[in-house]
């Protein structure tokens, strides 16, 4: 499959998610990384979202509540180009309401080739890397050849 070039600006649209049992570990990494994260453009889902703007204290493109269809609103911003890394801390070890929408989730973050972190650590080389502060071609497979695939509607 041949390839395209989405580019990734040097102010990044970055997406913010956390579960209940990991907004606390969020809160204190993106404090911890406040100036890195200033000049991005963030959206987060709403809980995670006003938490943070209440802590960091700049704004925030806030999106429904995971629950009530936020995964799937930034699914559909990635799908579009308008968000191009995601920090998703989900809970490994608690059932949500949402399990769909989060593999959904993750799952558009993967078919577009975007940075994801679903933990600390990874959140942490992410944010520090070098890369971070250039401009960067993200290779997304050319699905053209996708979308015009043969399907026949006869029996
Ligand atoms: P929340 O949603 O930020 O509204 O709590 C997070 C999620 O569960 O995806």
């Amino acid at each position: 499959m041949t390839h395209k070039k989405i580019a990734m600006q040097h102010d990044k649209k970055i997406a913010l998610v956390a579960h209940d049992n990991k907004k606390r570990d969020l809160v204190e990494w993106a404090k911890y990384n406040r100036t890195l994260l200033a000049h991005h453009t963030i959206y987060a889902t709403g809980t995670t979202g006003s938490i943070l703007e209440q802590e960091l204290g700049f704004k925030i493109t806030k999106l429904q509540s995971g629950p009530l269809g936020g995964d799937q609103q930034i699914g559909a911003k990635i799908a579009d180009s308008e968000i191009d890394f995601l920090i998703f801390f989900w809970d490994p070890l608690e059932p949500q309401p949402h399990d769909p929408d989060v593999k959904a989730l993750l799952r558009m973050a993967v078919v577009w080739n975007i940075p994801i972190a679903c933990n600390r650590s990874s959140a942490d080389f992410m944010i520090s890397s070098p890369l971070m502060d250039g401009d960067y071609d993200r290779l997304v497979p050319d699905y053209e050849g996708y979308r015009t695939r043969m399907i026949t509607a006869e029996k």
